[in-house]
């Protein structure tokens, strides 16, 4: 029992959503925050009979007043258990590439790692584990063998933390400034992705769409390929080594261009892959207008919804890209949209994918549905950790 100077009183009746097993106690549902609680100690949420209903750590800078640890009074919330916990989400993980801890769905709220190979990269974004970061790098460290831990927390999260960003070695040998990552292409051969842990997109790298690339690479032997928002070129790099006969790559990014390039030279693949630095929207409209056509077409464009608020505005722009993309496909051809907004549901964005269609006068069938990877799973008690969704549609 922790003195009642030290816990955190639920609002009445807020207790619903911690018996759903929830991991984040917002302000709002909480009455009083224990006088001697400091931001970072580790709380007893309390309800207002003096029930224990859960321990996490608590941040009042932060709208998630408390992030969760444990739901039970047994556990010890303490270096070993943190530790432990890291440990246990390395161990449900295989293979050199991959990530490691996500976050609230390996119950480590805040704490996000991916493995490329040697090194492992870290990124926290919740007050709580980021002053704990030590045990956590350590963790990782031991657990996993690599050389080094590059830690990249420069996300926007932070701020709502009162965090500062943080970049820079936290364990070991720093990592090569470009990191050679293979990945398995979907015919079990080996591509090769060029990191750059220091300034590449989260970690370096989208790990989360390689089963999606392979997905379209089992699409794109022979065809003319578009890959609008292409970053550092992966999905077209896939599509390249499956045979394909042409890869259009668009980003608006002269870095992400420039290290696609070299990414494709290193592969072996560069007379097979032109780059092109636009908007995608214009380059889209520019295509239709001088009558190109494709076969596949891969549209992965940034979040555009970062909070619910947002989904009415992103919804028009992602039904904008569908529009365009269907427009430039061949009969017969690959429409493949994605979305990485967590507030745009699988069924809305289902609809936006349809409406695009609609406006385009396309009819399409959808042939794959396609989500986020097994090394990225969804706790079920926390639905916001579902993000990635993807529609593979054959134009008919
Ligand atoms: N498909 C990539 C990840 C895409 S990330 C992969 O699998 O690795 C989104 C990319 O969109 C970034 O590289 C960013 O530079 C680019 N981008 C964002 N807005 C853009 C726009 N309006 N036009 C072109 N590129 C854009």
């Amino acid at each position: 029992m922790s003195a009642p100077g030290r816990e955190v009183v639920l609002a009445p009746g807020r207790e619903k959503s911690l018996e759903k097993r929830h991991p984040w106690i917002f302000s709002g549902a909480v009455h009083s925050v224990g006088k001697d609680l400091r931001d970072g100690d580790v709380v007893d949420v309390v309800d207002t009979d003096g029930k224990f209903r859960a321990r996490g750590i608590l941040n009042r800078k932060s709208q998630i007043l408390v992030r969760v640890l444990s739901f039970s009074s047994e556990d010890t919330v303490d270096d070993a258990f943190l530790s432990a916990r890291v440990k246990q989400a390395v161990s449900r993980r295989h293979g050199a590439v991959t990530r490691l801890v996500h976050a609230e769905s390996d119950r480590l709220p805040g704490l996000v790692a991916d493995r490329y190979g040697d090194f492992a990269v870290v990124q926290l974004s919740s007050l709580g584990l980021d002053l704990r970061r030590d045990v956590l790098v350590r963790a990782l460290a031991e657990k996993t063998g690599v050389r080094g831990v590059f830690e990249r927390s420069d996300v926007d999260g932070r701020k709502k933390e009162g965090l500062e960003d943080r970049v820079g070695l936290a364990f070991g040998e720093a990592p090569p400034e470009l990191l050679q990552v293979p990945e398995r292409t979907h015919d079990g051969r080996t591509v090769t992705l060029l990191v750059d842990v220091r300034r590449g997109h989260k970690t370096g790298a989208y790990l989360d769409q390689a089963d999606n690339r392979r997905a379209i690479a089992r699409r794109a032997n022979g065809a003319r390929v578009l890959n609008a928002f292409s970053f550092a070129g992966a999905f077209g790099l896939h599509a390249a080594a499956a045979g394909a006969a042409e890869v259009v790559n668009v980003d608006s990014s002269p870095e992400a261009l420039a290290l696609s390039e070299r990414t494709a030279a290193e592969n072996g693949v560069a007379e097979k892959i032109r780059h092109v630095r636009a908007d995608v929207f214009e380059e889209f409209r520019r295509l239709r207008a001088a009558g190109e056509t494709f076969d596949v077409i891969v549209v992965d464009p940034p979040k555009l919804a970062h909070s619910p608020s947002h989904v009415d505005r992103a919804a028009r722009a992602y039904k904008d890209l569908a529009r365009l993309a269907f427009h430039l496909a061949r009969p017969g051809g690959i429409v493949a949209c994605f979305s990485c907004s967590g507030a745009v549901t699988p069924t809305l964005f289902q609809q936006i994918v349809w409406s695009g269609s609609l406006e385009a006068q396309r009819e399409a069938q959808i042939v794959e549905r396609l989500s986020q990877p097994e090394d990225h799973p969804v706790l079920l008690t926390f639905p916001e950790g579902e993000y990635l969704k993807g529609l593979v549609c054959r134009v008919l």
